[in-house]
C-alpha cells in the first residue's frame, strides 16, 4: 500500500506525543443518526486515554506556579486513567507519583500503574462524604509528604484548560471549522467543560451536550437544576454527583441519560463493524452523539470523545463471566 499522506516529522520530546490525536468518522453511528459523527481518538495518547492531557497540564501548571520542585512527588486520587497519565508525565520529568485508587477499578489499571513505577494505594470504595474516599485520602497523603503536590483533578481547572487549549482547537481544525455539536460524559467534567468553552470561543452556536450515565447526578442538574442520581452504571471514570470546579459554568445546552446497555451496544458495534476496541465511557459518548445528532437533525457534524482503549477492560467488559454477573449482555463472539 502506498502512503498518500507524508508521515509526520520526528518529535524531540516524548511529552509532545500527548494530544494531536486523530479524528475519525464513525460510520455506524453516522448512519444511525443521519449525520456525521466523528470520534476523537484519545486512546492514541501515550497513556491510552484522554487523561494524559489533564495530567500534563496539571503538572506544567504546578511547575509554573513554583509549587512542584525538581525531584518532587505528584499525588492523586483517580479512577485510574489520570494516574496512568500522571505516572508517565512524572517519569518523563523526573518526579515520583503516588496514586490512590478505589479497589473496585479494573485489574488492568492497577497492574498498569504498578508497571509504570507509580506507588499505588488502594482504598475501599466509599461515598464522597466519607473521609476515606480516594480523593480525600490522596489529599491527606499529599499534605503529609515532603515535596509533594496534590494534582486535585476534580477541582484544579488546569484540567479543563488542557481541553480549552488543546482538544477544542484540534477538533475545530480537524473539522475545518464546521462543527454543529459536541458531546461527552463527565468524570471530573474537564473534558466536556473545556471542549465546550473552547468550541464556543470559535463559534457560540456549537451545541454542547452532556451524555450522563445512570447513577450520576448531572442529567437532573442540567435538566431541572437539581443534583439527583438515579440507578447505577459499571462505566469507569464517568458519573459525577457534584459540580466540580471544572464543571462550574460549563456551557451545556442539552443533556441525555445513557444506559450501560446502550453504551455497550456501541462498544460492540464499533469493535465488530469498525475495528475499534474501546471502553464503556466511549460507548456512552457515542450513544450520546447519536441522540444529539437526531436532536439537531440531518446533515449536522458532531464530535465526541473515544476516551480510552478497551484493552484496559479485558477482565470486565470483554469477560463473559463478569458481564453475566452484572446482568449485562455478552458480546456474541465471546460465548
Ligand atoms: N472516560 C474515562 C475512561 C475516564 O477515565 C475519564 C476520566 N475520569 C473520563 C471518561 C471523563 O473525563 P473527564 O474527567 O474529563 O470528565
Amino acid at each position: 500500500m502506498t502512503q498518500t499522506v507524508p508521515p509526520p516529522a520526528p518529535l524531540h520530546d516524548t511529552l509532545s506525543l500527548i494530544g494531536n490525536t486523530p479524528l475519525v468518522l464513525l460510520k455506524g453511528p453516522s448512519e444511525a443518526a443521519g449525520c456525521e459523527i466523528y470520534g476523537k481518538c484519545e486512546f492514541a495518547n501515550p497513556g491510552a486515554s484522554v487523561k494524559d492531557r489533564a495530567a500534563l497540564w496539571i503538572v506544567r501548571d504546578a511547575e509554573a506556579k513554583g509549587v512542584l520542585k525538581p525531584g518532587g512527588t505528584i499525588v492523586e486520587g483517580t479512577a485510574g486513567n489520570t494516574g496512568i497519565g500522571l505516572a508517565l508525565v512524572a517519569n518523563a520529568l523526573g518526579y515520583k507519583s503516588v496514586i490512590v485508587m478505589p479497589e473496585t477499578q479494573s485489574r488492568e489499571k492497577m497492574d498498569t500503574l504498578r508497571a509504570l513505577r507509580a506507588e499505588l494505594v488502594l482504598v475501599p470504595a466509599a461515598p464522597f462524604s466519607n473521609p476515606g474516599h480516594f480523593v480525600h485520602t490522596s489529599r491527606r497523603i499529599a499534605e503529609e509528604t515532603e515535596g509533594a503536590i496534590w494534582a486535585n483533578q476534580f477541582d484544579n481547572i488546569a484540567n479543563r484548560r488542557a481541553h480549552i487549549e488543546s482538544t477544542a482547537p484540534e477538533i475545530w481544525a480537524q473539522m475545518e471549522g464546521r462543527v454543529d455539536g459536541f458531546i461527552c460524559a463527565a468524570g471530573t467534567g474537564g473534558t466536556v467543560a473545556g471542549v465546550g468553552f473552547g468550541l464556543k470561543a470559535f463559534d457560540e452556536n456549537v451545541t454542547i451536550g452532556l451524555a450522563d450515565p445512570h447513577g450520576a447526578a448531572l442529567y437532573n442538574y442540567f435538566a431541572h437544576g437539581e443534583l439527583k442520581a438515579e440507578g447505577s452504571s459499571v462505566a469507569e471514570g464517568i458519573g459525577q454527583g457534584r459540580i466540580t470546579a471544572n464543571l462550574e459554568g460549563a456551557p451545556i445546552d442539552t443533556q441525555f441519560r445513557i444506559s450501560d446497555e446502550e453504551g455497550l451496544e456501541w462498544v460492540r458495534r464499533l469493535l465488530a463493524e469498525e475495528g475499534l476496541c474501546l471502553g464503556l465511557s466511549s460507548g456512552i459518548n457515542v450513544a450520546g452523539a447519536v441522540a444529539l445528532g437526531k436532536q439537531l437533525g440531518p446533515g449536522k457534524r458532531i464530535a465526541t470523545i473515544l476516551c480510552d482503549t478497551g484493552f484496559r477492560y479485558l477482565s470486565s467488559l470483554y469477560n463473559p463471566e463478569w458481564l453475566r454477573a452484572k446482568g449485562l449482555p455478552v458480546f456474541p463472539w465471546l460465548g
